[in-house]
């Protein structure tokens, strides 16, 4: 029983860590799939606001270069001009076209003219100009700690007849570009340095954090998922906890573009895969066990009722042996019963034919004295037929008496017959009733067992004296007859009749008072019970002219033709 329970403890425990294990295995498939599509919408993210960025800066490197061929520009570099129309000139397309500031620059790096009233220090070894002076576009960024501003500056050379005779700077500040359309994306999209400083983004609070300080917070990590890096944040309410990280390189502005997408709906569509998954599992694990639960029910049912079957198989063995026991006893004390009844005729039986031979022996005698032997003689062989005739009832009443379980056999009905009769012959006499055996003029082979048939037609003998006990001329009538299957032995007396017909072979169904002529009940079915075992039937019913008739049908014995 034990075992059984820790067995099912195991089966369970294994089957939770089976559906954990598929639950876990669907969310882990939901959220890389999800992943894979949550990384191509940010990279076009990322794509687009590069390229938005990157538009927006070319528009101030085309100021640069259109400057560049300015005739009073040009003319400047050269010591000609007017300085002061050229500021001039200068602050009015930076006020045009939102630039922070735009300068013109000496090839030794002196500002020459310039938009903006901040003083202004020589610009030789900042990149934009330097790549400038090389005849190529500059562009560098840096910040304005003082206010706290963020330029872009490009650079454009001035070039006459092969010579760089200057540079035209043109600055933005990246406040204005941010502000103008792409606060508020959905995903938080950010431009970092060679250096890693976040230059350009569209959360305040990143801007100029360096991507390692946000990688490196206090609460901060990343991690490799299904192939993407994930970054664990804690940089406010704007910026996801968990995001997946993209970059793009924009050489072209010397930046690279990233962009932190929120992995959270990637999480819940993982979560909810896998606890649909569980939920699949789990409602098939319950229908499972509750038929296995039916089952093994079922199984303890069929074994409880197998077992009861079994004892009740044994039970009913047990009863039929000691019915068996008790009907072979009830058998014999029935026979002795009629015995008893029949055991009054017996002295009368033996006495008549003992008194004959005396007789006969003493007239013999004289006989012999008297010269006669012809008629002694005579008396001498009737004294052997008596003798033979006593010796044959008293082997009758033994036979009757033995208590033996006899074989079913092919019996003489005819010579069972004469035998019951001459059984009781005395108390016919006794009771004064008037036989009508018609007799046989041959064997009639049938199957029974020869004692148990006497016993059979004792008791309707018997039963027939009883009921005729107050009829002034008691008759009984024997006979015998075939056909080409059975052999029907039939008593019929002038009695009263049975007066229950449907009942008589109940046991102890009587109508004697008790303590009279042994009235027990039993005696036909007794008799029902042996006629029944030689294969045959027994009816009992009332004459159309009175009295009762009893058949007893009886299988004929096998024909032996061959033998
Ligand atoms: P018992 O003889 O001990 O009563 P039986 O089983 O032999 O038991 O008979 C049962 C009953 O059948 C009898 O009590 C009687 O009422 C009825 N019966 C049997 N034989 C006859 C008959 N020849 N005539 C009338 N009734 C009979």
């Amino acid at each position: 029983m034990m075992g059984k329970t820790t067995r099912r403890i195991l089966a369970f425990g294994l089957f939770l860590f089976a559906t954990a294990l598929g639950a876990g295995a669907a969310g882990w498939f939901g959220y890389s799939s999800s992943l894979a599509g949550l990384a191509l919408r940010g990279q076009a993210d990322l794509t687009r606001a590069s390229d938005r960025l990157v538009g927006q800066l070319q528009r101030f490197r085309q100021v640069a270069v259109l400057m560049a061929d300015h005739p009073e520009l040009v003319a400047l570099t050269k010591g000609q001009g007017d300085v002061d129309r050229v500021n001039s000139l200068l602050l009015s397309i930076a006020d045009k076209t939102g630039s922070d500031a735009i300068m013109l620059a000496s090839g030794k790096g002196q500002v020459l003219a310039h938009s903006t009233l901040r003083p202004v220090f020589n610009l030789t070894g900042q990149p934009h100009y330097d790549r400038a002076m090389h005849g190529a576009l500059g562009i560098s960024h840096n910040y304005n700690s003082p206010t706290n501003q963020r330029i872009f500056s490009f650079g454009a050379p001035i070039i006459q007849s092969g010579h760089v005779l200057g540079a035209v700077i043109v600055s933005v500040d990246i406040e204005t570009i941010e502000e103008s359309d792409w606060r508020g994306d959905l995903h938080a999209v950010f431009f970092t340095d060679d250096a890693g400083l976040i230059f350009v983004a569209n959360r305040s609070e990143l801007v100029m954090r360096t991507r390692q300080a946000l990688k490196g917070g206090a609460f901060a990590s990343v991690r490799q998922r299904a192939g993407y890096e994930i970054w664990s944040l804690n940089s406010g309410p704007y910026i996801p906890k968990n995001a997946l990280h993209l970059t793009k390189p924009l050489p072209i502005i010397g930046m690279r573009g990233e962009v932190l997408v929120s992995t959270a709906p990637a999480l819940r569509l993982a979560w909810l895969q896998g606890a649909a998954v569980a939920a699949i599992l789990l409602g098939l694990g319950a229908i499972l066990f509750w038929l296995t639960e039916r089952r093994r029910a079922m199984a303890a049912r069929l074994r409880l009722e197998a077992k009861a079957n079994e004892e009740l198989e044994i039970r009913v063995e047990q009863r039929s042996v000691e019915l068996k026991q008790a009907q072979s006893e009830l058998l014999q004390s029935a026979k002795l019963a009629a015995l008893g009844q029949m055991s009054a005729g017996i002295s009368h039986e033996l006495n008549q034919p003992l008194m004959a031979i005396r007789s006969f022996a003493e007239n013999a005698e004289t006989f012999i004295e008297r010269g006669k032997p012809g008629v002694a003689l005579k008396n001498l062989s009737r004294i052997s037929e008596l003798a033979r005739r006593m010796g044959r009832i008293i082997s009758n009443f033994r036979a009757f008496a033995k208590q033996e379980s006899e074989p079913v056999g092919d019996v003489d009905a005819v010579a069972v017959i004469e035998a019951v009769i001459e059984m009781n012959e005395a108390r016919f006499v006794q009771e004064k009733i008037r036989l009508n055996w018609s007799g046989a003029n041959a064997a009639i082979l049938v199957r029974a067992g020869e004692v148990r048939l006497q016993q059979v037609l004792v008791n309707l003998i018997s039963n027939a004296i009883d009921a005729m006990e107050d009829i002034r001329y008691p008759r009984i009538e024997i006979s015998v007859e075939c056909d080409a299957e059975k052999a029907r032995i039939t008593v019929r007396d002038n009695g009263p009749g049975i007066k229950q017909p449907e009942k008589i072979f109940e046991p102890y169904y009587t109508t004697k008072a008790v303590g009279k002529s042994d009235g027990m009940g039993l005696g036909l079915s007794i008799s029902y019970g042996l006629v029944q075992s030689f294969g045959g039937d027994i009816r009992g019913r009332n004459h159309k002219s009175g009295g009762a008739v009893f058949t007893v049908e009886l299988p004929l014995a096998k024909q032996k033709d061959a033998a």
